[in-house]
């Protein structure tokens, strides 16, 4: 497989729990450093219970020389702490943030009432131009949208407050990204909208997760994933197919980016940049 033209590449990871996910994670970022993507980011856990894990992640990758996104949400934040992280990240060098709402953390009651839009419109009252301002979509629709309309109209609205461009939740389906873009730009959204990429390596874990992000696992995938289940190999072969055609078909189809859920490994995410000829590893 080739590609078509270079596309930005960027990589996700959640901070890690204990010591032993943070030396993982570490093997993981040099190992994906070699790819040079254009920027990592790591993510914020509901109601703000990794606010100082992200915020030592972020700093940790970005003092490597690694363009580094603080993911962050209001929850039940108040204004000045929130403002103050701002102010640490940018100290940090941190010129990027993926501003979102949140889930709910379990056991801590419903979502954040606060939107990702008011969270943007903080940031841009607080900080000016200062942050590159990612917010996320969805071309299958947010699972708490009452319809695919208001969705969209709410994310005219968060980008309108000051967002630069959107990562999506992962699809397995591209049609649903194309006519999602086609309606964003008919609304009149012009930022870029970049596909999100889950990696296939476990059925079990991917059913779950997808049903939770009310992600679409397609029934033949979903079949013949399932009937893999005690071909750990196979499975991961396979996966490693789909999910390296679904990217090459997006780049071919003119995507501006792929930023990958990583999950804190390297190895499908190399092995899908590397079928996808995107890079070569730095000389
Ligand atoms: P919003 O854009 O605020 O929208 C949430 C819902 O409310 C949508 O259904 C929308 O239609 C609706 N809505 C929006 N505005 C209004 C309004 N004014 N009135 C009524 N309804 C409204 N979760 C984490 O906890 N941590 C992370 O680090 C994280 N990173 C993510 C990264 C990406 C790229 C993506 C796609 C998702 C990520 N998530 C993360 C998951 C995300 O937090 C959840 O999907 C969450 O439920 C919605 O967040 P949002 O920012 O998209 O919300």
């Amino acid at each position: 497989m080739s590609a078509a033209k270079p596309v930005d590449i960027s990589f996700e990871f959640f901070p890690p729990r204990n010591e032993g996910g943070e030396a993982g994670l570490h093997k993981t970022v040099e190992s994906l450093r070699e790819l040079r993507p254009d920027y990592c980011s790591v993510t914020y856990g509901a109601g703000g219970s990794t606010r100082d894990g992200t915020m030592k992640t972020v700093c940790k990758i970005q003092s490597i020389g690694v363009d580094t996104a603080a993911h962050l949400s209001m929850g039940d934040e108040s204004k000045e702490n929130i403002g103050s992280m701002l102010g640490e990240y940018s100290d940090a060098g941190v010129r990027r943030i993926v501003a979102l709402r949140g889930d709910a953390a379990s056991g801590m009651g419903g979502p954040s009432t606060q939107y990702a839009e008011q969270l943007v419109r903080f940031i841009r009252d607080h900080s000016g131009d200062h942050f590159h301002v990612t917010v996320a979509a969805y071309p299958e629709t947010h699972p708490d949208a009452v319809s695919p309309e208001a969705d969209m109209e709410f994310f005219k609205r968060k980008v309108e407050a000051g967002a630069d461009a959107a990562i999506t939740q992962y699809f397995y389906n591209p049609s649903a990204y194309y006519d999602f873009v086609e309606r964003a730009r008919a609304a009149g959204i012009s930022v870029p909208i970049i596909p999100g990429i889950m990696p296939i390596t476990n059925f079990q874990s991917l059913a779950r997760f997808s049903e939770r992000a009310g992600a679409d696992v397609p029934r033949w995938l979903g079949k013949r994933l399932e009937s893999m289940e005690d071909d750990a190999a196979g499975l991961q072969e396979f996966g490693l197919n789909v999910v390296s055609k679904l990217c090459e078909e997006l780049i071919a189809n003119g995507v501006p980016g792929l930023h990958f859920y990583t999950l804190n490994r390297a190895k499908a995410t190399k092995a899908i940049v590397h079928n996808l000829g995107l890079r070569q590893p730095a000389a």
